[in-house]
């Protein structure tokens, strides 16, 4: 092999061509599954992120909140680009950029002087501090750090600085989400709780959601309501912000008088129980009003139980559009059925999504065969497995917890779907298979705009439904013989 100085470099092994194409055959074999399943001390191509990413998430949804990684500059880059590469905006954040001197003697200097200069040159409303690996395992007590920092006048008395520890060893993204906005809530709503006092508005909490549309969809349906909300964490504008000319450091976001008037609310609904958890765990006890926690709203039954959770915890009926509105989703469902209807699908994600999409695959009769979660518990395998068994189309289904995507490799090559959904790393396990990938998930690194496009509610149903089969459609007339070649489909 010549390099590009036109020298030839000689493999340290040489590989016969016989050979790479024995183990490209081999690495779809049963036999193979099996080692890979045996595999236990390697981890390839995880569909999580770390904690801190989930974190950052959290903090730019809130008005003129600086993210701060307490860590390494290279792990701040990483959570950065990922945010930047999928929303195709940027994630403005800091890092204090510790490095060996910060590893052995603490990370103190580094955070006050990242929190001096934080503030004078960006001129944050608040400030979002989270961890990396590095001062989790030294063991950094951002309490006294920040205590100190205020003590010694590098940031003014009365900024919040809310903190969390995300340690990257535990958890994932969803639980660095949760971490982070349980810390942002706490710090601004403390002091905050009048007696008597009602907001008289519904505060929502999203959870890790990655989707700027699934965000204005949920406003869109609360409107639609009446009901005057306060979206916690509302990451819509901050990364689908109009290209006008001028740049931003902080567009949008949770106004930081309405978080903290949140605890006054009147209702407190969190979406997603897996990535709210510590937060509604919390809140259930410090806020005011009614409180309920449940599943994302994928798919028709998912959409109905939050309509009618809505109406149950506010007293408002559910407004005719919107059931104008299920009614076209059911419409487009029984229009489209025969083109998804025993389609066989692998499906990988975050805990919350992956509950909302098998329960969407299994309404309009496909089949979910394989479903992985990356970094599940024996909860989540067990609800999982529920919905699987409460459907008929559900009963091939098996769910896999803390396997991978080169595990979901070898299921797809050795019991075949016909697509896969997931995110941008489940591409080269569906080019090997030759089957459609649908990216419902996070991140999309690969295709345009699908952040914008809402999955849940009656809308996200129609998109869904619309996309899958649509493109079977496409497969078909890709494929299908010359006389088979139809007009219609
Ligand atoms: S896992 Fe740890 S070292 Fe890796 S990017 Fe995340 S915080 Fe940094």
């Amino acid at each position: 092999m010549a390099n590009n100085l036109g020298l030839t470099v000689k493999p340290v092994t040489e590989t016969p061509e016989s050979e790479v194409k024995r183990v490209a055959a081999w690495i779809n074999t049963e036999e193979y599954k099996e080692k890979n399943f045996a595999r236990q001390a390697l981890v390839i191509n995880p569909a999580h992120a770390c904690q801190p990413l989930g974190a950052e998430l959290a903090a730019h949804g809130f008005e003129g909140s600086l993210p701060f990684v307490h860590g390494s500059q290279g792990c701040a880059s990483y959570y950065r680009s990922t945010l930047n590469r999928h929303f195709r905006e940027p994630a403005p954040a800091v890092s204090d950029a510790m490095t060996e001197d910060g590893a052995v003697f603490g990370g103190q200097n580094n955070l006050h002087e990242g929190l001096e200069n934080s503030y004078k040159l960006y001129k944050p409303k608040m400030i979002s501090v989270f961890t990396s690996c590095m001062p989790e395992i030294i063991g950094d007590d951002l309490t006294a750090f920040i205590k100190n920092a205020r003590l010694k006048g590098f940031v003014p008395e009365d900024l919040p600085i809310p903190y969390a520890n995300t340690p990257s060893f535990n958890g994932s993204h969803i639980h660095g989400y949760d971490a982070m906005l349980l810390a942002i809530l706490q710090t601004l709503t403390n002091g905050k709780k009048v007696e008597g006092r009602c907001t008289g508005k519904l505060n929502l909490l999203p959870g890790f959601d990655a989707n700027t549309g699934n965000i204005r969809e949920y406003k869109r349906i609360l409107e639609a309501f009446g009901i005057p909300y306060t979206v916690l964490a509302d990451i819509s504008d901050v990364f689908d912000s109009p290209n006008d000319g001028t740049y931003r450091p902080y567009p949008g976001g949770t106004k930081l008088e309405d978080a903290a008037d949140s605890v006054n609310g009147k209702v407190t609904l969190a979406l997603g129980t897996y990535s709210t958890a510590k937060t509604y765990g919390w809140l259930k006890d410090n806020y005011s009003g009614k409180h309920a926690s449940i599943p994302m709203p994928f798919g028709i039954a998912k959409t109905d139980a939050f309509l009618l959770k809505l109406s149950e915890l506010t007293g408002k009926p559910i407004p005719a559009a919107l059931k104008e509105e299920r009614g076209r989703a059911v419409d487009l469902m029984t229009d489209a059925h025969q083109y998804i209807h025993g389609k066989k699908f692998a499906v990988y994600g975050d805990p919350d999504y992956l509950l909302g999409l098998v329960s969407f695959l299994l309404e309009v009769g496909a089949k979910p065969t394989h479903v992985l979660c990356s970094k599940g518990t024996k909860k989540l395998e067990k609800e999982l497995q529920a919905l699987l068994d409460s459907s008929p189309f559900g009963k091939e289904g098996k769910v896999y917890i803390n396997k991978d995507l080169w595990h979901l490799r070898s299921l797809v090559m050795t019991e075949p779907v016909d697509a896969i959904i997931g995110d941008t790393h489940g591409k080269f396990a569906a080019r090997d298979a030759k089957v459609p990938l649908f990216r419902f998930g996070f991140p999309i690194f690969d295709r345009v705009n699908l952040h914008r496009e809402p999955l849940i509610g009656y809308q996200g149903v129609m998109n869904m439904m619309a996309t899958i089969c649509n493109k079977f459609i496409d497969v078909t007339d890709e494929t299908c013989d010359e006389r088979h070649f139809e007009m219609m489909r």
